[in-house]
């Protein structure tokens, strides 16, 4: 299920498309206009959860199984950030299983416990009344009485103009999804996380050379990790460098380098390649909800001590919009659990007082 992504020969394309607002506006109009005309209707839930990855689909599976037919909007990247590598070796129960693989037998579970999975991505949540209001980009208005976020995280750039020029002609953010166009090539590698090890590895199946551009000395990666990275003849490892400027060609645009500065003493020098890959962390996927709820460490969403309620009663978030310590499968899916349980015990306790009481007067008094 791995998607290539760029186009052959000299000006590569990305296909799946990053989780930018922007961007997910275009695909997601793209998948109505090839479906005919917008739907306009309003779904009401008890409990609406927002993200397919592992938290998600682990709260569908709960809160299917506690009777709250929930409604799970997928977004554009159905199975979350495991659809994007290949072989997961830490997941209890699998000695090695393929990320996508484990999404879609996740998906199929969620499917089978009764969740109703929609294809679509959610573009604005109004939190200030409840039932809480989700417009998504299909057109719909979902209505909940309690919310789970896992929107997960997205990959960060470096925000460096060459760079951005170069996105999807060269520059890229996935090896799974890209390194298959650089067969023979040579390639680099800008991090030194879990990430940025494994995109270096799995690049040494297609390109003649990876070069890792880390930032210091010392790689955050898994020592099984690095010491896979030590042992493999193909991959260099440039310590204390950054990059400075992506290199490349108008026309056709294309990547031909890149330009490296010695953090330590400020000296450049460059290094050729075709593709260049950024692979320096995820930002939590938290813009619906910024301006609504206490966020932490650049988008993080704040969470109770023990729980993953948030400062708005019936709102949850789970998995790695919410977590910039462990930011894993499991412990992802262990939050999805937690925030669907804690939904189930919130609209029980809603039940038994009455109607739902505006969010609100309740906001008001934290
Ligand atoms: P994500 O998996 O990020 O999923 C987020 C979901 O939210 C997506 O389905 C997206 O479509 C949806 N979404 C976002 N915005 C919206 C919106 N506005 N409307 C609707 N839906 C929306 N962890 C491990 O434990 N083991 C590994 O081997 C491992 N390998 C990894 C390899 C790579 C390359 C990467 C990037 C990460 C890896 N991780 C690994 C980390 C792991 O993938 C994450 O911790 C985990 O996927 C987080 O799960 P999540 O459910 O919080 O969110
Ligand atoms: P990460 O652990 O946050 O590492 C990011 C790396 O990029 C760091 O080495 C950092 O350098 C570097 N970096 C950050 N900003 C930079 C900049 N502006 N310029 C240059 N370098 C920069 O991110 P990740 O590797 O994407 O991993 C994210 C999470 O997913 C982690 O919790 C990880 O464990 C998990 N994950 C797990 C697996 C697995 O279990 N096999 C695989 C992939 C990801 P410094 O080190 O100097 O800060």
């Amino acid at each position: 299920m791995k998607q290539f992504c760029m186009r052959e020969g000299n000006a590569p394309r990305r296909a799946a498309p990053p989780l930018h607002t922007r961007d997910a506006r275009v695909y997601m109009n793209a998948l109505y206009d090839r479906k005919g005309p917008r739907m306009t209707d309003t779904r009401h839930t008890k409990l609406l959860i927002i993200g397919s990855g592992p938290a998600g689909y682990t709260a569908g599976v709960y809160g299917a199984r506690a009777m709250l037919d929930p409604i799970l909007v997928q977004g554009i990247q159905p199975g979350g950030q495991l659809t994007i590598t290949t072989e997961v070796e830490n997941w209890p129960g699998d000695t090695e299983v393929q990320g996508p693989d484990l999404m879609v037998r996740m998906e199929a579970h969620a499917k089978a416990t009764g969740v109703e999975l929609i294809t679509d991505h959610i573009s604005s949540l109004d939190l200030s009344n409840r039932p809480f209001t989700a417009i998504g980009d299909g057109g719909t208005t979902y209505t909940a009485d309690a919310v789970i976020l896992a929107t997960g995280a997205q990959a960060k750039w470096l925000d460096l103009p060459s760079e951005e020029k170069f996105k999807g002609f060269g520059v890229s953010a996935c090896a799974t999804c890209d390194g298959f166009f650089y067969r023979g090539m040579e390639v680099v590698v800008v991090g030194g996380g879990n990430t940025a090890v494994e995109e270096a590895l799995f690049l040494t199946n297609f390109a003649s050379k990876v070069t890792l551009i880390h930032r210091r000395d010392t790689l955050r990666a898994e020592k099984i990790l690095q010491d896979r990275l030590m042992k493999n003849p193909k991959i260099e490892t440039l310590w204390h460098h950054q990059l400075d400027e992506v290199l490349g060609d108008e026309n056709p645009l294309g990547v031909t380098g890149v330009r490296v500065k010695d953090v330590r003493t400020g000296a450049t020098s460059e290094i050729p390649c075709k593709g260049v890959f950024i692979a320096i962390g995820h930002a939590p996927a938290s813009e619906l909800v910024i301006d609504q709820l206490e966020t932490q460490m650049g988008g993080y969403v704040v969470t109770k001590p023990d729980s993953t309620a948030t400062d708005i009663p019936g709102v949850y978030a789970a998995g790695d919009i919410t977590d910039h310590v462990f930011r894993q499968a499991v412990t992802s899916a262990g939050m999805g659990c937690m925030a669907a349980l804690e939904a189930e015990r919130f609209l029980a306790e809603q039940e038994e007082a009455g109607a739902p009481e505006p969010a609100m007067a309740e906001i008001a008094g934290r």
